[in-house]
């Protein structure tokens, strides 16, 4: 079913969390299938390795080496022909004829009856498959060495070449948001550059007759505009390029101007304030003419009200569409639908494979209050209870625009949609707000 922005199903009354992201995550498929899409060759981007961490990888990298190169040793200890060992407890004795290091491969030949004293990561000699690690060899000098027949058997204790990942194979496929690791293997097969996605261009700006530049004054009646800061904060970590419109009045003109602006630069577009009800009237006008938007009440908590859709390219101007978030205004709600729902969006309209966060559980301190019929992401701390199971209790007062409540929280406690009533030791759904890596 094709979703577009302003079809029937995205006016209901209240969108189940899960629909909208359906509905953001077929557009942006749309998105990507045209033919302007942000695939496009000239979207990609060679990197030297360092400057690769938070990229997405745009072709599969494909090992250009065996690795391990050869076979090896797996364990400090003494390298023989499995031949000689039988299932029997009998002892064997073996003539200890040579040392092997790593990164010194042995040249000569083993007969049978001797094995060669053999380091970590050393190759295999020739005419060795199996390693008998040193502590469980008996020795009364240096010269010989004596085990059991069935402490292990033959080819244990050696890592074959090709092992870990095999020439021509794809070592790190495309679409991945490379991680430290990712940039550790594209060295250790000797790659020094990377092909990436180019940063998306992400423009920010906040609508609101009351809101304050820091540096200003605050007049009666006005706040501090602190969206476009957490907006930033959270665009950073997935280092894309931020284009900052700064402060736009509540006037159709200077908002209409403002994204007529953002739509000539820039892929993406994130407004917050002005879709709330009242506000959002004049709001849908500007977007009927610059765009195709739907209006959503999404039934969650926070952040009900939000605008979705896409705004037309500018004409005379070489620029795609762009991809349109207009989020509620309050400090908290811009970031718990940020996390719904624009920073997977983002992602995947970058080229990237796995655009989730993982969910995991952990037990409710105390009992929370839920009414079912939408989804809420309460601010929480998770730690570890006296039994070291996991455990959350939440931050303080879970207002919309305390922001306290998420600069103290370390996850949100996630509950769903047909959720009732927490009680005191209940396991409950959390998402962290570091990665892991
Ligand atoms: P709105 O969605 O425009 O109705 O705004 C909802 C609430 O969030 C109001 O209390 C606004 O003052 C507040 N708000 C809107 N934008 C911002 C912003 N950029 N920074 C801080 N608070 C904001
Ligand atoms: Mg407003």
């Amino acid at each position: 079913m094709k979703h577009s922005p302003n079809s029937p199903i995205l006016l209901t009354s209240s969108l189940h969390v899960d629909e909208a992201r359906k509905a953001i995550s077929s557009l942006v498929s749309e998105l990507l299938q045209e033919s302007h899409a942000i695939n496009d060759p000239a979207d990609i981007e060679t990197v030297l390795l360092d400057q690769a961490i938070n990229r997405i990888l745009a072709e599969d990298l494909l090992s250009p080496i065996d690795v391990p190169a050869a076979d090896n040793s797996a364990m400090d200890g003494y390298a023989f022909d499995g031949k000689c060992l039988g299932t029997s407890s009998s002892p064997i004795h073996l003539r200890v004829v040579g040392t092997v290091l790593a990164g010194q491969p042995y040249k000569g030949q083993i007969e049978a009856g001797e094995c060669l004293k053999i380091m970590t990561g050393a190759v295999m000699p020739a005419g060795c498959d199996t390693v008998i690690p040193q502590e469980f060899t008996a020795s009364s000098n240096d010269e010989s060495i004596n085990f059991k027949s069935d402490q292990l058997k033959a080819g244990e204790n050696r890592r074959l070449r090709g092992e870990d990942l095999q020439k021509g194979k794809a070592a790190i496929s495309a679409g991945r948001l490379l991680r430290p690791s990712d940039l550790g293997l594209a060295a250790s097969l000797g790659i020094a550059k990377l092909k990436v996605r180019r940063k998306l261009k992400v423009a920010i700006l906040s609508s609101g007759d009351e809101l304050r530049s820091l540096g200003q004054a605050l007049d009666a009646g006005s706040i501090y505009d602190s969206n476009r800061y957490s907006l930033t904060g959270l665009l950073n970590r997935l280092d894309l390029k931020i284009i900052d419109c700064g402060i736009v009045r509540d006037d159709p003109s200077s908002l209409k101007q403002a994204f007529i602006e953002a739509a000539s630069k820039a892929d993406v577009l994130i407004s917050s304030g002005g879709v709330s009800v009242g506000e959002a009237d004049f709001t849908k006008q500007i977007m009927q003419e610059l765009g195709d938007v739907g209006f959503w009440k999404i039934a969650m908590r926070p952040g009900r009200p939000m605008a979705f859709g896409i705004l037309k390219p500018v004409s005379g101007s070489s620029s795609r569409k762009t991809l349109f978030f207009g989020l509620p205004g309050n400090p908290v709600a811009v970031m718990v639908t940020f996390y719904q729902f624009v920073r997977s969006a983002l992602l995947q309209l970058n080229g990237a494979s796995q655009t989730e966060t993982p969910i995991v559980q952990a037990i409710s301190e105390t009992a929370i209050r839920k009414k079912p019929g939408r989804t809420e992401f309460q601010r929480a701390i998770l730690g570890r209870n006296a039994e070291g199971k996991p455990s959350v209790r939440l931050t303080g007062s879970q207002g919309a625009g305390i922001l306290r409540s998420m600069s103290e929280a370390n996850c949100f406690v996630i509950l769903s949609h047909d959720q009732g009533n927490i009680a005191a030791g209940d396991w409950v759904d959390i998402a962290l707000f570091d990665g892991l890596l």
